[in-house]
């Protein structure tokens, strides 16, 4: 089922995409083929707002584990998403799509900041915006900044590209058995504590009424055909 009339969406990749068959960081050849998916749905007509994840590089959690400071370790996370999204928008520019990046934490060298406006005229444009460094804030991640740019942004709905190809009632990687959902509502996935996104960012989207879309993004082609409604997905809505 397509969402109905999205003309403006967020698009959420998990960092761990980037690393394509890698164990770690990122992988140029898969970045650059990302980008040539992203950049066909913008040709499409989409008007697209990015966020990349970090856990390809470094996750808050991981480091907290390991006896770091959870805020110290987190803010090493958000510089992840940065460099992500750097790699992203070289990737984007080699094809020729202009995006500008703006980072929740400032550097002014590198990108620019967070500014609503800014980031309007840029789509206007027709240039993709790469929003980094999640909320800017620790204890958070990057889904919630996800879910707070696309209320920010007016996005029609929230695409999470991930490794699986939707929401399942168990975990399909440990049950055979594990059924996917075509269709759920944002309640359940938190009464049921279901793998989406963050309690927070579910709540955001449910709160502003912003559909998630999760899918696979792994599989060539695949989010051409998930904008167009088809192929396998989840859509968590009211
Ligand atoms: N992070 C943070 N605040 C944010 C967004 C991200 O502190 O608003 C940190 C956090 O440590 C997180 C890391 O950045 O683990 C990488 O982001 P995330 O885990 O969301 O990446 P993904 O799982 O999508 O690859």
């Amino acid at each position: 089922m397509p969402i109905s009339n999205a003309k403006r969406i967020l698009l959420k990749l998990s960092g761990e995409v980037l690393m394509g068959e890698q164990e770690f960081g990122i992988d140029p050849a898969f970045v650059s083929e990302l980008a040539g998916e992203v950049k066909q749905a913008r040709d499409a007509g989409w008007e697209i707002c990015l966020v990349i994840g970090g856990g390809n590089i470094f996750r808050g959690m991981a480091g907290a584990a390991q006896g770091m400071d959870r805020a110290q370790a987190d803010y090493m996370g958000m510089l992840a998403t940065v460099m992500n999204a750097l790699a992203m928008q070289s990737a984007l520019e080699q094809l020729g799509v202009p995006t500008r990046v703006q980072s929740a934490v400032q550097m002014d060298q590198v990108c620019e900041p967070v500014i609503r406006r800014r980031a309007e005229r840029h789509l206007e444009k027709g240039r993709i915006v790469i929003f980094a460094a999640g909320v800017g804030a620790p204890y958070f991640t990057t889904d919630s900044g996800a879910a707070l740019r696309a209320a920010e942004m007016r996005c029609d709905a929230l695409f999470k590209g991930t490794s699986v190809d939707g929401v399942y009632d168990s975990d399909p990687k440990k049950n055979a058995d594990a059924k996917r959902y075509d269709s759920v509502t944002y309640d359940k996935v938190l009464a049921d504590n279901l793998k989406v996104m963050d309690a927070s960012a579910v709540a955001l989207c449910r709160d502003n009424n912003i559909p998630i879309v999760v899918f696979s993004i792994r599989e060539k082609g695949n989010l051409a055909r998930v904008l167009a409604g088809q192929g396998a997905q989840t859509i968590v809505r009211n």
